[in-house]
């Protein structure tokens, strides 16, 4: 069980390591502010979050951030393309994070020691487009967990292998 809160952790981090990242590139401090929004958006990848949405929810979270705050947030963070933004009818606009432009990771997990290793396989790139063409399914983030033995247990374990 701790296992599985560890990996939904770093996979949060993981994810805002790459929006961080971003923000660096387009020469943005990564204010408090600006981090307790896009940790909201985070936890909530499949929702459409206005600024009144966010400003409840960091309140709630002990993080307050004042609404002004959360719209200058969104437009700032919109601008640089971290976040999709939704029109409705009811004319509020709603955000959320852009995970299309992120490239999703994958985790290596050794069962001997419990190591964790994120790496990128490019080739999975457009995985979401390819599912989406072929099923209709709107694939917001995905997920590939590698079960194995890493490098260090091998070499370790190598007698017991035989
Ligand atoms: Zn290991």
């Amino acid at each position: 069980m701790l296992f599985h809160i560890r990996i939904g952790q770093m996979r949060e981090h993981m994810q805002l390591a790459q929006v961080y990242q971003r923000l660096e590139e387009a020469r943005l401090r990564v204010t408090p502010q600006r981090q307790t929004v896009l940790r909201l958006l985070s936890r909530r990848l499949a929702e459409e979050l206005s600024a009144e949405d966010l400003h409840r929810l960091a309140s709630e979270d002990g993080d307050p951030v004042g609404l002004a705050t959360v719209y200058r947030t969104l437009d700032v963070l919109f601008g640089v393309g971290v976040l999709t933004q939704i029109m409705n009818e009811d004319g509020v606009s709603r955000y959320r994070l852009n995970v299309e432009t992120l490239q999703p990771q994958q985790h290596l997990i050794c069962v001997r020691c419990g190591d964790l290793v994120a790496i990128t396989l490019s080739w999975l790139n457009g995985l979401g487009e390819r599912v989406h063409a072929a099923t209709g399914f709107t694939v917001l983030d995905h997920e590939l967990k590698l079960y194995g033995v890493c490098m260090a247990c091998q070499g370790s374990g190598r007698r017991g292998v035989g």
